[in-house]
């Protein structure tokens, strides 16, 4: 097998791998990024992002990551198409293997790998995703453009509720579809949602399809109990079932909590096995933002430069 040795590897894409690379590379440490699955992470499957500071026009999502790739290679930083499929962090210099054909061996490894939104899995879902017709899995980044509008959710956790929440605060109603007779929620966050007016509360309801030519006009619905569809009007559709941090290849090496987001050492990105850090939604359920994603992708290289530097001693 091919086998390399770098000083600092990272793996993944999005805000927080870029924004490691750019700390890193003008830190002089040479960094390899691995672009992973979905080169530019997220970001690349939403539309306008216009909560990230320094951009007051707002920026496509897909030219942000473009930009910030740019960004970092200009400081050197070398970045390769590729998927880690296997780590092994036994001994000091960490390796990973890519596309299981190349052995990377590494002083360092900042892991910034993110998160994947859930989907419903329907056609029509996919269609309008890929339009950026009126589907978002983000109300947060995309909330504002639905404003006084109505819109879906689907979701009855604590992000859904959340992210009701959020939603009702802009647009004129939010119907919050929940497949059984119950919040997975916490109490006070559905208060929260039962306690705002125009929340609107549909239990044993399930989303079958997403109605619209260019955009979303509808969502047909199901009442589980009585089969009974109705086409609730709206102009978007959110989904809120959860995230699955992509950090399957780290199991059995770094700690995790149940859902597996790896669980960094208190205000740092250390994580369980020195040398090896962690950055972005990979490590974060709570903000999962690009902009706090960036912050911990700068944290990480700041980590790993310090680190290398106790090496040299
Ligand atoms: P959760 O896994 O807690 O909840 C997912 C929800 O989506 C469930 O209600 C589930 O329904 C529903 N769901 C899943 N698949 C489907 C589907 N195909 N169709 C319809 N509904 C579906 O995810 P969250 O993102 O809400 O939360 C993740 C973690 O983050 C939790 O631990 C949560 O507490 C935490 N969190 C905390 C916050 C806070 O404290 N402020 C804010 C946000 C998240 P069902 O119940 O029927 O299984």
């Amino acid at each position: 097998m091919e086998t390399e040795h770098v000083k600092c590897l990272i793996i993944g894409s999005g805000p927080a791998g870029y924004t490691a690379a750019i700390y890193a590379a003008r830190a002089d440490l040479h960094p390899v990024m691995y672009e992973g699955m979905q080169p530019g992470g997220q970001l690349t499957e939403t539309t306008d992002v216009d909560n990230f500071p320094g951009y007051p026009e707002g920026i496509n999502g897909p030219q942000m990551m473009i930009d910030l790739r740019n960004q970092a290679e200009r400081f050197d930083t070398d970045v390769r198409s590729g998927w880690v499929t296997e780590v092994d962090f036994t001994g000091p210099i960490h390796k990973v293997i890519v596309d299981g054909k190349k052995e990377v061996t590494a002083d360092a490894v900042i892991i910034s790998t993110g998160a994947s939104a859930k989907w419903l899995g329907l056609e029509s879902e996919k269609k309008f995703r890929e339009n950026g017709g009126g589907v978002s899995a983000c109300a947060v980044c995309d909330g504002f453009f639905y404003r006084n509008q109505d819109v879906v959710i689907v979701g009855a956790g604590d992000s859904a509720a959340e992210e009701a929440t959020y939603l009702a605060k802009l647009c004129k109603t939010v119907t919050m579809l929940v497949r059984k007779d119950v919040f997975r929620a916490s109490k006070a966050m559905q208060h929260r949602v039962t306690n705002t007016k125009n929340i609107k509360v549909l239990y044993n309801h399930e989303a079958t399809e997403i109605l619209g030519d260019e955009t979303v006009d509808g969502v047909r619905v199901i009442n589980n109990q009585t089969q009974e569809e109705t086409v609730l009007p709206a102009t978007g559709f959110f989904v809120a079932i959860g995230h699955k941090p992509n950090t399957d290849i780290f199991k059995g090496w770094l700690d995790m909590d149940e859902v597996g987001y790896v669980q960094n050492v208190p205000d740092s990105t250390k994580t369980n096995i020195k040398g090896v850090f962690v950055s972005g939604d990979a490590a974060d359920k709570e903000y999962r933002q690009a902009v706090t994603a960036a912050g911990t992708g700068c944290m990480a290289a700041l980590d790993a430069e310090r680190y290398l530097a106790s090496l040299e001693d």
